[in-house]
């Protein structure tokens, strides 16, 4: 079967891998798509802290299972699933809590081991009982669709950590894929006031045309009345930057009303020393809410939103590529070129 293999930083490899073989107790599945994510691209560029080399790349995987162990009871051949890319210890803490993301042990598909842009990926028996099958019950989703299960997941920590009502005013910065899913998930959870900053025209553009209710350049120089004047005085309760750049914590401690949160989703690129006002924090009584990734309960929670058609995600399609044009597609990522670029494999 064929795999791109990452055997190092910034060698991105086509190879052509043995097989695997379906044990009693373990599950194939092949690869039907897989979303390229940012962290992808970090890990093809310049590596990643808990990366191990050679690896396969990808954690956003749509599927079907194809084999199935005698010993499996619970899964049929045909299933079109979403592998959920987190396998946890299922005894510690967190885990006995739902918070498996934070598990101690846990293993992270495309880190730890291999990952999505392969044909097939076996699912052992410490995957099936960490439950990273995530059965599609709806016909009518598409397997790009499913891969938006990982990236809409990670939304709905943040989004359930918030605790938002339908009456607050949450800015989000950066348009991109994770500011667009973002929006649809506050607009499913019935935020009335989604407002977007960022610097792109087109973006902010399309950005409108998706649903936020309003749109603004963070350089504009009167930002903070506008959002006053925008929000009839109330000012901005949430505020979640989905971009690595570090400007955007300042921004967004700088914009938040007193007493408002700032959810810390996205992590910045680090080497870069631009942090936020931290005395603001103070002054106005701001709360920092972080996550991290999201648990198989967040994975079951996003796939049931896409399932009731709540949550929309095909305008965030913009590319398709076959597995040996990986580069490519991350290429596209680099250059912010569309929201997403899927590797489908058809065959
Ligand atoms: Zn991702
Ligand atoms: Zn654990």
């Amino acid at each position: 079967m064929k795999a791109v293999v990452l055997e190092k930083p910034g060698e991105l490899v086509l190879r052509e891998l043995e097989m695997p073989v379906c044990g009693a107790s373990e599950l194939l599945v092949r690869v039907r798509a897989c979303n390229i994510c940012r962290t992808d691209l970090k890990c093809a560029t310049v590596g990643q802290r808990d990366l191990v080399y050679p690896r396969v790349l990808g954690h956003e995987i749509a599927g079907e299972i194809i084999a199935k162990g005698s010993q499996v009871a619970r899964h049929r051949v045909g299933q079109r699933v979403h592998i959920h890319p987190g396998i946890s210890c299922g005894k510690c803490q967190y885990c006995k809590k739902g918070q498996d993301n934070l598990c101690d042990q846990i293993k992270i598909m495309g880190f730890n081991f291999d990952g999505g842009f392969q044909e097939i990926i076996k699912i052992d028996q410490k995957a099936l009982r960490s439950k990273v099958v995530n059965l599609i019950n709806s016909k009518y989703l598409t397997y790009e669709e499913i891969t938006f299960i990982e990236p809409l997941a990670c939304c709905v920590n943040i989004q359930d950590r918030l605790k938002m009502n339908y009456d607050s005013v949450l800015v989000i910065i950066g348009g991109g894929r994770l500011g667009l899913l973002n929006l649809f998930l506050a607009k499913a959870e019935r935020v009335t006031k989604v407002i977007l900053i960022e610097e792109n025209e087109g973006r902010r553009n399309r950005g409108k045309e998706l649903g936020f209710d309003a749109v603004f350049s963070g350089r504009e120089p009167d930002l903070l009345d506008q959002l006053k004047r925008c929000t009839n005085n109330r000012g901005v309760d949430v505020v979640i930057p989905c971009c690595p750049e570090p400007a955007a914590l300042d921004l967004a401690v700088q914009i938040l009303r007193k007493r408002g949160t700032l959810g810390y989703f996205s992590g910045i690129t680090k080497g870069q020393d631009a942090y936020p006002d931290i005395n603001q924090i103070h002054y106005k009584e701001i709360s920092v809410v972080g996550s991290y990734g999201c648990s198989v309960g967040h994975s079951r929670k996003a796939k049931a939103f896409l399932e009731s058609k709540k949550v929309y995600v095909k305008p965030l399609i913009s590319r398709r590529v076959e597995l040996e044009d990986l580069a490519t597609g991350m290429d596209y990522l680099r250059n912010g070129d569309g929201y997403s670029t899927i590797v489908v494999m058809n065959k």
